[in-house]
């Protein structure tokens, strides 16, 4: 989304996330915000149900080849959306290019007002399951992970609201991370943050990398499919 307002987050007792890594994103002025493909994606899973102001409304939209995170994850991913409000046009199979138009938050499914519900998901499958603990219980995307750690905030994005409750959820954006070589004879990627270790490539002058974390004085970069550990002595912020 354009403008990132957490509404409601997970890791609070109070929330109706209790058992799942969900957030409900309010744009804007809670109004019609549009919301955007992170990834090329299909649509793999739908709930349309008949009535839907009753039942869940969720689109699961997955990959279509392997995404990078955040947090330097380079693999498949699904995400679903609940209460989109052109959820019974949506249609299994439905194509996305990263950044097409999916919907708009909407308050279809059980929603008191617009936003949307989105979980995020490791690998390709699309489903969500049902976890309870004593009296309560919550549908939970499948392989669920931290939103945050996984998708990227557009780098255009305003971030008005990252926390609910406390607990903060600090989406990143691409060009937080990117970074540019400085070495005129070349700069090796290594696959472990040491001399010794093993060389995956050599970067050129002027190449640009996302750097995810570092390790002592090594960062761990991504640049063309390839990653690994640089020496941070050749790097430059963006
Ligand atoms: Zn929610």
């Amino acid at each position: 989304m354009k403008v990132i307002n957490v509404t409601q987050g997970y890791g609070n007792s109070s929330s109706s996330h209790k058992l799942s890594y969900a957030l409900d994103l309010g744009g804007k002025d809670a109004g019609k915000d549009g919301v955007y493909a992170p990834f090329d994606a299909v649509i793999t899973k739908l709930y349309q149900p008949k009535d839907t102001k009753k039942q869940a409304t969720t689109v699961w939209l997955t990959s279509t080849k392997k995404v990078l995170s955040p947090n330097g994850y380079y693999g498949y991913l699904t995400v679903s959306i609940t209460h989109p409000e052109e959820i019974l046009k949506m249609k299994l199979g439905t194509k996305y290019k990263q950044g097409d138009l999916i919907c708009y938050e909407g308050k279809t499914g059980r929603a008191t007002g617009n936003h949307i519900h989105l979980e995020v998901a490791k690998g390709k499958k699309a489903g969500r399951q049902r976890k309870v603990s004593g009296n309560y219980s919550e549908y939970v995307i499948l392989n669920a992970v931290k939103p945050q750690d996984y998708l990227f905030a557009l780098d255009d994005a305003i971030i008005k609201n990252n926390t609910y409750k406390k607990n903060k959820y600090n989406f990143i954006k691409e060009k937080d991370i990117k970074y540019k070589v400085n070495s005129k004879t070349g700069l090796n990627m290594r696959k472990g943050p040491s001399t010794k270790d093993d060389i995956v490539t050599t970067l050129k002058n002027n190449d640009i990398v996302l750097k995810f974390y570092n390790k002592n004085n090594w960062g761990y970069v991504y640049h063309y499919e390839k990653m690994g550990f640089v020496s941070n002595n050749y790097l430059s912020k963006l």
